[in-house]
């Protein structure tokens, strides 16, 4: 039986959610008979460079895939239902949404049907069709997919804003485990390709009045946490190889959510690790503008994040004897090591310090979390934390209240699965 579009971008839409390497809110609220439904629609949301929220249309070419990886519900394997777009029909669907306002973008990845070069160049036609014969000049995320031509990665780039490679897994090793039919230098590769491509272009903007753009919005890539035992410290290790080998704009991480059986495989009922994935995203942050690095945060013997406790408040137990700092002599550097005190309010401290002394009420109008920070700063000589600076006082006083549980954006799917 034929499929209608609306049967193509409920399937397409729904596998798509799985993919967080665009920020995806993860919203799902059904239409109860009065305006604006998000559900399936695949409608999810990102962030311009000047701190804007854009919607974008998210979906899969198809999700007829020839590999078998086994955390993903689109694998072969499965008996699913599956459906593919062709690419005019994409972009009548992203112009008709762009028109309606309901999106300002697209969001596209794929399964790999046929082959990488097949899935490749359908996606360069999309975009072709989207960026000549339409005109449009919106926001446009894609896959590269991993083995597909230099030649079509390189096109793609011309006519997109932003390109993700999805690492997935941080080792080799789980590689081969989960998903046997990619390797690390499939992956690398276009990775390497696309961060040269980006550099060409920014020298050649400078020098060449009209230069044709390549991923002027950077790439990115996904890993998933908790489908294999890779620890923490592997995770991180691979995130700072990423950012510093590949120049990637932002890792995103993706709490496993079980949709398959398997032996290599968390069990069904195991729930997405949400907390992991935040403390993760918080040592990203910490990786990117607090210059820390992976083996400071983590070691061997220390593998995993405390759940009860946020990376850089670890940090700073751990390394108690550089505690108390004095706030109005510390340098900048220092300042951002400090728990609780953020990139702007370090500035805020530095600029202070230009007219005046700072006292423990100015941080309190500058809205730093003393609870946390008290025990880490002494103002003027003065320090307001309790007698003891001993670790385990510290962490009592900061233990968070057991009652708190963390919010889910959404519930494990009960699909049909293998
Ligand atoms: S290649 Fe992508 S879509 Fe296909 S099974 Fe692997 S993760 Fe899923």
């Amino acid at each position: 039986m034929k499929q209608s579009i609306l049967d193509k971008l409920q399937i397409l839409a729904d596998a798509a959610k799985y993919d967080v390497s665009c920020a995806s809110s993860g919203l799902d609220k059904r239409n109860t008979g009065n305006i604006g439904n998000s559900s399936a629609a695949g409608i999810c949301h990102t962030w311009s460079y000047d701190g804007r929220c854009i919607s974008l249309l998210k979906i899969l070419m198809t999700n007829r895939c020839i590999y078998d990886c086994a955390y993903c519900i689109s694998r072969a394997s499965n008996d699913i239902s599956r459906a593919s777009f062709e690419p005019e029909e994409i972009a009548e669907l992203t112009i008709e949404f762009y028109r309606r306002n309901y999106i300002e973008g697209l969001f596209l990845s794929s399964a790999i049907e046929v082959n990488p070069n097949h899935t490749m160049e359908k996606i360069i036609k999309t975009l072709h069709i989207l960026r000549v014969d339409y005109q449009f000049t919106g926001y446009i995320h894609i896959k590269a997919i991993p083995g597909a031509d230099p030649q079509l990665v390189k096109k793609a780039g011309e006519l997109t804003d932003r390109m993700s490679v999805n690492i997935e897994l941080p080792t080799k090793q789980s590689l081969k485990l989960l998903a046997p039919q990619k390797s690390i230098n499939s992956l690398f590769s276009p990775m390497q390709q696309i961060k040269e491509g980006i550099k060409q272009y920014r020298y050649d903007s400078r020098h060449i009045k009209k230069v044709k753009s390549f991923v002027p919005a950077g790439q990115s890539t996904q890993m998933i946490i908790g489908a294999t035992p890779d620890s923490d410290l592997s995770i991180l290790h691979m995130t700072e190889k990423l950012y510093q080998r590949f120049k990637l704009k932002r890792v995103y991480f993706s709490a496993y959510v079980p949709v398959n059986k398997g032996t290599h495989l968390p069990a069904l009922s195991t729930a997405p690790p949400l907390l992991r994935e935040h403390r993760l995203y918080q040592a990203d942050w910490l990786l990117r503008f607090y210059g820390f690095n992976a083996d400071e945060l983590l070691n061997f013997n220390q593998p995993n994040f405390d759940l009860d406790f946020d990376p850089k408040m670890m940090w700073a137990l751990k390394n108690i004897e550089q505690f108390p700092m004095e706030i109005n002599k510390v340098p900048y550097k220092e300042l951002l090591r400090i728990p609780g005190i953020g990139v702007r309010s370090a500035q805020r401290i530095m600029k202070q310090r230009q007219v005046s002394m700072i006292c423990y009420e100015d941080l309190k109008k500058m809205r730093i979390p003393l609870k946390r920070t008290r025990f880490f700063v002494t103002c003027n000589g003065r320090y307001y934390g309790e007698k003891s600076m001993e670790p385990n006082v510290i962490k009592k006083y900061l233990k968070p209240d057991p009652s708190y549980e963390q919010l889910t954006l959404y519930t494990i799917p009960q699909r049909a699965t293998t």
